[in-house]
């Protein structure tokens, strides 16, 4: 009669110096399955790679091994040991309902450490895999310190180098960290995520892992907003806090100041609304849609493609127009719309023109002092707290109110390095540069100029562009 059994294999490259290649545990189980009369290995299900002790991981073969030896397409296993087969707990117990099920299977291991096919040998292999299990969540906690311990001294952790920084993780790469910097500008400028997630894709940038891929968008932001950008030691993209309450600071070159990584992190963010020049200064595609509003009524006007229009047409390809009264305007004003930019930005050019004339040198935020006081304040009452000399209580009352203060302080800092980036970027030479501008960006720059443009109406049949027909309400 002949025993048909299945071989398992396994290698796991989580157990360092105790790799042993699945060529080899193959070879050797059929050499022992080959000294046995009437045993033959009728199918080898060979799981690579894969860890038997990460909980989450599926192993197919393992599964496929199960089914098998229930339907009774194999009568037994053979395999290594029982490490490779079965390091859960769960993995052992599934395995050894088959075999109570079906005494008649056969076991086998190279190592000849166990035989699930008696009772002994089943309990045995139960003691084997709870201390096999052990000892793999103990390396886990003792990475877990490890790692915690780096942490706290502000050294890096391992992995890839970040964006930004060569493999030593703290010298900067020159480009990368020139391309953070000026997406960080563009930002504060006004520049959506989505046209500098394009721009790196056109210039082809990839992420240090060099997996061949783009950066996606999520990992542009998460490269953009990264604490150790601005010097702190970061832990799952957080800041990691120390021992003593204060954020640690890391070994490496920092990207930006940490004034800057708030505001593009507010930025990003969008809660602080108010940053924005108005609520209008997304999403459009077109330079002067909900600038211009219709004198008759109000409402703001937006742009609409021509539809006749064709390469070579004459007149203008789109127009800016009241909307109809079913969606909240009176449809009695619209305006040629090429000609209507032209005019616009020429205004917005002879603005600009007399802003540049006067130097405005930044401004200092005067809360820093403040700030730096109550984060001493915070720092110490948290070390009083750790060293017992107050009680948790009586720190948590007085940090409160500290810590709003904080809070709100860091919010106007924010607002402040906004505003101060953000009046410097939006100087642009207009004659050049405000062509290649993202439409965003554009609309920025007049928005910080212009509040509104009331169009009146230009009468029927009037073909020419007629800027007298418009009232310019500037900004103040
Ligand atoms: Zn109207």
């Amino acid at each position: 009669m002949v025993v048909k059994l299945g071989g398992y294999a396994r290698i796991s490259l989580d157990k360092d110096g105790e790799e042993l290649g699945v060529q080899r545990q193959r070879h050797d189980y059929r050499q022992v399955a080959g000294v046995r009369p009437g045993w033959e290995v009728a199918r080898d299900y060979i799981d690579n790679d894969v860890s038997a002790f990460k909980r989450n991981v599926v192993r197919p073969e393992f599964e496929r091994l199960l089914v098998d030896l229930q339907s009774g397409v194999i009568d037994g296993v053979i395999a290594y040991d029982l490490d490779r087969l079965a390091r859960q707990p769960r993995d052992l117990e599934r395995l050894i309902d088959v075999f109570e099920e079906r005494p008649e299977l056969v076991f086998c291991t190279v190592t000849n450490d166990i035989d699930l096919s008696t009772s002994d040998g089943r309990t045995m292999a139960r003691v084997m895999v709870a201390f096999a299990n052990k000892a793999s969540a103990d390396t886990g906690r003792r990475i877990a310190r490890k790692h915690r311990e780096l942490a706290d001294a502000g050294k890096n952790g391992g992995g890839f180098p970040p964006f930004g920084w060569k493999a030593d993780r703290i010298t900067l790469a020159p480009e990368q960290a020139a391309l953070i910097t000026k997406a960080h500008d563009d930002l504060l400028a006004g520049t959506r995520l989505s046209t500098i997630h394009r721009e790196w894709q056109e210039k082809g940038i990839q992420s240090s892992r060099n997996t061949g891929k783009p950066i996606s968008r999520v990992a542009l932001k998460s490269i953009l907003t990264n604490p150790r950008l601005a010097g702190f030691r970061a832990v799952k993209g957080q800041k990691h806090i120390g021992p003593d309450g204060k954020p640690v600071m890391g070994v490496w070159e920092p990207i930006c100041t940490p004034e800057k990584l708030d505001a593009v992190v507010a930025v990003l963010q969008g809660i602080k609304s108010q940053f924005k020049t108005s609520n209008m200064t997304n999403n459009h595609k077109y330079l002067l849609s909900g600038i211009l509003r219709c004198s008759e009524c109000g409402t703001r006007m937006l742009a609409n493609i021509r539809s006749s229009w064709k390469e070579g047409s004459k007149g203008s390809r789109f127009f800016y127009r009241c909307p109809a009264t079913q969606d909240g305007g009176c449809g009695k004003v619209s305006r040629a719309g090429e000609p209507m930019d032209k005019h616009i930005i020429n205004l917005i050019h002879d603005a600009e023109a007399r802003m540049k004339t006067p130097a405005h040198g930044a401004v200092e935020w005067p809360g820093s002092a403040r700030l730096a006081e109550v984060g001493l304040e915070i720092s110490e009452l948290i070390s009083a707290m750790n060293s017992k000399r107050i009680s948790a209580a009586t720190a948590i009352a007085m940090l409160e109110p500290l810590e709003k203060e904080r809070d709100e302080l860091e919010y106007e800092r924010d607002r402040h390095t906004v505003e101060q980036v953000k009046a410097s970027a939006a100087v642009v030479d207009l004659s050049e540069e405000f062509e290649r501008l993202p439409i965003e960006r554009q609309r920025a720059v007049i928005m910080k100029h212009v509040r509104a443009v009331m169009v009146h109406p230009a009468g029927r049949g009037a073909r020419k562009f007629n800027p007298d027909l418009l009232d310019v309400v500037w900004a103040a």
